[in-house]
């Protein structure tokens, strides 16, 4: 855990969420500023600043978030592919439009129009 990182923080419970999903290795929550009419986040409990530092040792933790979203975004209301689906974002970075230093991937979607994308 770093103490100075809000994502971090939220894993531990000591800031407010609502929780998506937990388990031993991820945490999911709704994004607080949500974008899409369905837009929560998937985090590693483990303190990964973004994707920049992604190693080959995390490969079995970034596939149990990718397979994670998609039972996910139904269980949160995404209609089924095609008609409906669900858009995947990482930022990474300042150029990259990130913002909270805690690797975290943005799983939108819902009936369109959205507030952005
Ligand atoms: P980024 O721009 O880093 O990819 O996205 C960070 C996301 O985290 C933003 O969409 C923002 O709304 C969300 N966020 C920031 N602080 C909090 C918080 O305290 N609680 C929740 N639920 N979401 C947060
Ligand atoms: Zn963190």
């Amino acid at each position: 855990m770093n103490e100075h990182c809000i994502f971090c923080k939220i894993v531990a419970g000591q800031i407010p969420s609502r929780k998506v999903h937990e388990d031993e290795l991820v945490y999911a929550f709704h994004d607080i500023h949500p974008w899409a009419p369905v837009h929560f986040l998937i985090i590693p409990k483990l303190h990964i600043p973004s994707m920049a530092q992604v190693e080959p040792a995390h490969a079995g933790l970034l596939g149990h978030m990718t397979s994670l979203a998609p039972r996910l975004a139904l269980q949160e209301g995404c209609r089924p592919y095609p008609e409906g689906g669900f858009r995947i974002v990482i930022n990474t970075g300042a150029e990259g439009g990130q913002e909270v230093h805690h690797l975290h991937m943005h799983v939108m979607g819902g009936p369109r129009p959205w507030l952005k994308g």
